[in-house]
């Protein structure tokens, strides 16, 4: 059974990458407005989140890490959007079947914090008061220890590093205003030079795109802001202008505030660009869509974060005229 348990847990945490965007979409539902997230050897060592969010509870914290029992998803409308996004509920329990684990927290009503520590999906010492402030600290050590067939795959920490960096600096952007730290612990870096992402609490989102992206991204970003009415689609983003000079096209995609990848969107949207860019230029692309979970595809695997939409012709068609139409009026 534990073995078992392990293969299902290798499959949602993949990478060290994977388990930070799991940590991270925790903390943002916990109403946090402050990030860190320190990592050793590319997170396979180390990966320690710290967030100031609600925290969670000395009783949860002794079933955090049975799977689906802590799910916040309680109603049926909830219970689609499961099947949608995949996994949910998990996400801990996951980790700990496949590192160790332990998790420092403090909800606002209590006086202290209280520390626990878990190993395949079950508690292994229970919560004791310890120091600290309100939120919640997660970390995540050796991770795929126990997988030998996952640590093979990792050849460079620096890689799995960028894709960490990656991950925060999207959700950086699409959760401008909170304020996210990416800290690189090993090496002979100091502490403050271990810095790779970091943006300001109260920060906007154009902001956090120039930080993070730099001066290729153009000009000036064009807002997106549409609404299609029949399909309850909401768009809303930043797009470069045709003086961008990505070296290949970014995309930052999220979807009902998930980060997703949807390549035929981006083959769409590329196609819009070539009309405004000179030859060689590639689009920075940043849009978040807000749609009724029923116009999502469930027949997609839930580890790979490429969605697809029902009525998808329909809804790429409505997402690029959008951005067509923002270009268009910048270009006048
Ligand atoms: P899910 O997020 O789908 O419920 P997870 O395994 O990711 O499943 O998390 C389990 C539960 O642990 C969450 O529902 C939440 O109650 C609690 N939790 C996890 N991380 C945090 C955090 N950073 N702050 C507050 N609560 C958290
Ligand atoms: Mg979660």
């Amino acid at each position: 059974e534990k073995v078992v348990n392990r293969i299902a847990a290798g499959e949602v945490i993949q990478r060290p990458a994977n388990a930070v965007k799991e940590l991270l979409e925790n903390s943002l539902d916990a109403g946090a407005t402050s990030i860190t997230v320190s990592i050793k050897f590319g997170g396979l060592k180390l990966l320690q989140i710290l967030d100031n969010g609600h925290g969670i509870h000395k009783d949860d914290l002794e079933i955090v890490c049975e799977r689906f029992t802590t799910s916040k998803l309680k109603e049926f409308d909830d219970l689609k959007a499961i099947s949608t996004f995949g996994f949910r509920g998990e996400a801990l329990a996951s980790i700990s079947h496949v590192a160790h684990l332990s998790i420092v927290s403090r909800t606002p009503n209590t006086q202290c914090s209280y520390k626990a520590s878990y190993l395949d999906g079950r508690l292994k010492e229970k919560p004791k008061p310890t120091a600290g402030n309100v939120g919640t600290q997660i970390t995540v050590e050796d991770l795929f220890y126990n997988v030998p067939t996952r640590q093979k795959v990792f050849k460079s920490p620096s890689e799995e590093h960028q894709k960490i960096a990656n991950v925060i600096t999207r959700y950086a952007v699409h959760n401008s205003g909170i304020s996210f730290t990416l800290r690189k612990l090993d090496g002979e870096t100091a502490l403050s030079k271990g810095v790779s992402v970091k943006t300001q609490a109260g920060a906007t989102c154009i902001e956090n795109i120039a930080s993070l992206f730099g001066r290729s991204v153009g000009g000036e970003l064009i807002e997106v802001l549409q609404e299609d009415k029949p399909f309850k689609l909401k768009i809303n983003g930043y797009v470069s202008n045709a003086n961008c000079s990505m070296k290949k096209m970014v995309f930052l995609l999220f979807i009902n505030n998930r980060l997703v990848e949807c390549s035929g969107l981006r083959q769409a949207l590329n196609a819009v660009y070539q009309a405004y860019l000179p030859k060689g230029g590639h689009p920075f692309v940043y849009l978040s869509l807000k749609m009724d979970a029923n116009n999502l595809d469930v027949n997609v695997h839930p580890t790979k974060h490429e969605v697809r939409f029902l009525h998808e012709e329909a809804v790429i068609e409505s997402v690029q005229t959008a951005v067509d139409a923002a270009l268009l009026k910048c270009d006048s």
